[in-house]
């Protein structure tokens, strides 16, 4: 029987059928409309398109099953955990850092219960949210004072516009970065209201340049970590000493952002370029801006930290209310920040640094552990390769870190078509394809998300 497009039931009809009618008592009628739409529409696309649409029965109760369905999936959380199998450990679109079970109980406390959040319990005054953390940041760095808001690129906003507007900033040509998501150097200066001195060239930048620069209007020189790019051959910047001074000469600000802060020494795990916060700021920095999900493996967040005068200015700031961090982020920020101090030790307990520092054998073992479970089932090809895991994440984005990957085949399959169907399945699980393989990279997966993992595949292979 052929179908037309005349024949296509109106929605207020159909509404009206006892079955669907039963749907729409128990959702609700825009949702039940919505949902017959789109039915409807695909129906009258497959006719346009020329193909021969079967008419469901319309008046029957399967019909209405597959309404139910439809309507059900819309209202599944779309917002979910994925399994991270690309190798790069800090993946912006994947939520950056993964966080320690201390940060999640911290969110789970003061969430579920009213807090001290602007309250002074020993004097029963109104307190200040920035003094949660500041005392831990500020024995973690050295600095004299500390401040979190929203993100980096907000603390370096405020930073600027809280010191430099309607003055000059003098930044290197070799360090004028666009982050992701179009967060241009250049242009936050220009939004903080301050004019960008440009100084040096793309490769080189000496002090001189800077000095040369400077006058009645400067207020800041800033310097920014190339986190997402490397300029290398014929290179040069000046060293934090020597900028710090010819800072203090002309007493205008040393501020830099570092993107991506680290707190320890990273050189033992293969990361020897890192400078730590407090080198930093013990060379003379001013005041330093950095990520809370990073390298540091807490929330999302941006830390001001530095001199005490200048971060006064910051709290003082009309714009802190709008750029301020909230309860859930402060409390994964103090928690985290807790594990960089004894008892602790960071390498151990931020997750993060943990997958950073995972000796290669225990990666090895993982990838091969996987690959036994995986090489059970029929048709599936596997093996287990070196492979490189990476940073990322705006930050270190040339680091490579030895790993293994498991690569993965199916013969019914394209690489592309089984990297689809993984990140469709029903916990998504994100991989890299090299040279028409599937590699699911063992640096960034957990031993707990194996069995999820051997399941997918399992049932994806099964078709
Ligand atoms: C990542 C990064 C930022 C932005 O940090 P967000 O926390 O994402 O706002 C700013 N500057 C540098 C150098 C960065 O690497």
């Amino acid at each position: 029987m052929q179908n037309d497009l005349s024949k296509l039931p109106q929605i207020q009809a159909l509404l009206e059928q006892p079955h669907i009618a039963e749907v729409v008592q128990r959702y609700s009628h825009s949702e039940a409309t919505t949902a017959l739409r789109q039915i409807i529409a695909a129906l009258r696309a497959a006719l346009l398109a020329g193909q021969s649409a079967r008419f469901p029965d319309f008046t029957s109760v399967e019909f209405a099953a597959t309404l139910s369905a439809q309507i059900d999936a819309t209202r599944a959380p779309v917002f979910q955990p994925v399994i991270n199998a690309t190798g790069i450990l800090i993946h912006t679109n994947l939520g950056r850092a993964r966080m320690a079970s201390q940060a999640i109980s911290a969110m789970q406390g003061i969430g579920s219960a009213p807090s001290n959040l602007e309250l002074d319990l020993a004097t029963g005054k109104r307190g200040s949210r920035h003094s949660h953390v500041e005392t831990l940041i500020c024995a973690l760095t050295g600095a004299e004072a500390a401040v979190v808001v929203n993100n980096c690129a907000a603390a370096v906003l405020l930073s600027l516009m809280a010191t430099a507007g309607g003055r000059n900033v003098v930044a290197s040509r070799g360090e004028l970065i666009e982050i992701g998501g179009s967060f241009r150097l250049p242009d936050v200066i220009a939004q903080s209201g301050a004019t960008l001195r440009e100084v040096g060239t793309t490769n080189k930048t000496r002090v001189e340049d800077y000095a040369s620069a400077i006058d009645a209007d400067t207020a800041v020189l800033l310097k920014s970590h190339t986190s997402n790019f490397r300029i290398v051959g014929f290179t040069a910047s000046p060293d934090r000493r020597d900028l710090a001074k010819l800072a203090a000469e002309h007493d205008v600000i040393l501020m830099e952002d570092l993107g991506s802060g680290v707190l320890i020494d990273l050189a033992p795990y293969g990361l020897p370029d890192e400078p730590v916060v407090a080198d930093i700021l013990k060379a003379g920095v001013d005041l330093v801006t950095f990520s809370g999900d990073k390298l540091l493996g807490g929330p999302q967040a941006g830390i001001i930290a530095g001199r005490a005068d200048i971060v006064a200015q910051l709290k003082a700031h009309p714009l802190m209310r709008a750029l301020r961090v909230d309860k859930l982020s402060l409390a994964a920020l103090e928690a985290t920040l807790r594990l960089y101090r004894p008892p602790f030790d960071p390498v151990k307990t931020v997750p993060v640094l943990q997958m950073l520092a995972a000796p290669l054998a225990q990666v090895e073992t993982r990838a091969r552990s996987l690959a036994g479970s995986l090489a059970a089932f029929d048709g599936v090809q596997v093996a287990v390769h070196e492979s490189a895991a990476y940073v990322g994440g705006g930050s270190l984005p040339e680091q490579a870190l030895p790993s293994f990957a498991v690569s993965l085949r199916l013969p019914a399959l394209s690489a592309n078509d089984l990297a689809t169907a993984l990140r469709r399945y029903q916990t998504p699980i994100i991989v890299r394809i090299e040279r028409d393989h599937v590699m699911l990279d063992m640096r960034t997966v957990w031993d707990g998300e194996l069995p999820a993992l051997t399941a997918a595949i399992e049932q994806i292979s099964t078709g």
